[in-house]
């Protein structure tokens, strides 16, 4: 199946100059998006996660569906002032100014396989921090999985550590 055909391309969104790849149209048909699962459980098995960390929001679409096809657990990876329990944070740089992503402290057990789950990859902030997350519990990040690369951001150099999955490429 050709993915890219049920990606939506959005001009000028969410500010001027930037070309945001809309991944609605993905989820909204049903064989696309149990295409594109499908795909990154694979990947899945091929590293043998036993568990799935994906950050907010789009994380979780794609995330979610992955453990549970796998019969693992997902941890969620939110903005800070999401989790109810004690959590850990890791900073990380945005275009103006800086975020803070939390886990839940026991979120990830010592020694866990985990595969890292987001939509796209783009400069590799948001999962330079998330990797820092689970690293920080004692887990081993087998994988990064992303539907959609802009490869002219060039987000992989932040990851040459790790083994790294994309379904589409830009
Ligand atoms: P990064 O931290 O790699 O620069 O940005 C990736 C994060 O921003 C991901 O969590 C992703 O959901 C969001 N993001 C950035 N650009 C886009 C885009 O064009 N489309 C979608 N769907 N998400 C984006």
């Amino acid at each position: 199946m050709d993915l890219k055909q049920y990606v939506t391309t959005v001009e000028d969104w969410p500010k001027p100059g930037i070309s945001f790849k809309d991944i609605t149209t993905i989820m909204d048909n049903g064989e696309a998006y149990k295409y594109a699962t499908d795909q990154i459980v694979e990947y899945a098995k091929e590293v043998q996660a036993d568990i799935i960390v994906g950050p907010e929001a789009r994380g979780f679409i794609i995330g979610c569906p992955v453990a549970y096809a796998l019969g693992v657990g997902f941890a969620p990876v939110r903005k800070e002032g999401k989790l109810p329990r004690e959590v850990i944070r890791a900073e990380y740089g945005l275009e103006y100014g800086k975020d803070v992503l939390t886990m839940h402290k026991d979120a990830v057990k010592p020694g866990q396989k985990v595969l890292i789950v987001d939509d796209l990859l783009a400069t590799g902030g948001t999962i330079e921090a998330t990797i820092k997350l689970v690293e920080e519990l004692g887990g081993i990040v087998v994988g990064c999985a992303f539907l959609i690369e802009l490869t002219y951001l060039e987000g992989r150099n932040k990851l040459d550590k790790y083994d790294i999955c994309t379904l589409m490429q830009y």
